[in-house]
């Protein structure tokens, strides 16, 4: 899907629509290292990995993009889901 590159929205610091900056958030590791994060770690170590069979698709077959706006009047960038596509084209 294409999506445009700048476009007008609401700023909660300006506290008014004005043109934003379109980017996409670049896809980083999950950084949870809660307990329960920490066990199954541990579990999975060594021999026998798998403590129970993996889950595979759900019926969803595309993601919910993320997109980065950035403010062009004051720069505060906020993060927002964008529309569910399998592939986001930013521009055009
Ligand atoms: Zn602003």
């Amino acid at each position: 899907m294409k999506f445009p590159k700048k476009i007008r929205t609401h700023c909660p610091k300006c506290n008014a629509h004005t043109e934003h900056k379109v980017q996409k958030e670049s896809s980083g590791q999950a950084r949870s290292n809660s307990w329960g994060q920490r066990q199954f770690k541990r579990v999975k170590a060594g021999y026998g990995g798998q403590p129970r069979p993996k889950q595979k698709g759900g019926p969803k077959v595309s993601d919910k993009a993320v997109i980065v706006l950035e403010c062009t009047e004051c720069g505060k960038k906020q993060v927002r889901t964008g529309p569910r596509t399998t592939k986001l084209q930013i521009g055009e």
